[in-house]
């Protein structure tokens, strides 16, 4: 899915109404889960007392790399945004 990733990357998409990622509940987060806290370019990730991993997605660029990182760990849930709602402008 290049087109698809290329599109993630030139967009910025603000839907806060309804946060498009989700972290499915978990006891004990993954290697690449408890990674986005360092790596998600907007800080939406952050690791509770618990040890679990939660995230705000309302700063989220949608870049993709969490939903790329955690593809195989099924710990991460993306809907796409509702069609037509947010504002998209390129940036760079
Ligand atoms: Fe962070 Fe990018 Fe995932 Fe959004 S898509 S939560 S900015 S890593």
């Amino acid at each position: 899915d290049d087109v698809e990733n290329r599109l993630f990357q030139n967009r910025y998409v603000v839907d806060t109404g309804k946060p498009h990622i989700h972290v499915t509940p978990h006891e004990t987060p993954s290697e690449e889960l408890k990674a986005m806290v360092h790596v998600c370019p907007a800080g939406c990730y952050s690791q509770n007392e618990h040890g679990q991993v939660e995230i705000v997605a309302d700063g989220c660029m949608e870049c993709g790399t969490c939903r790329v990182v955690c593809q195989n760990t099924g710990e991460i849930e993306w809907n796409y945004p509702r069609g037509g709602f947010g504002v998209l402008f390129k940036f760079g």
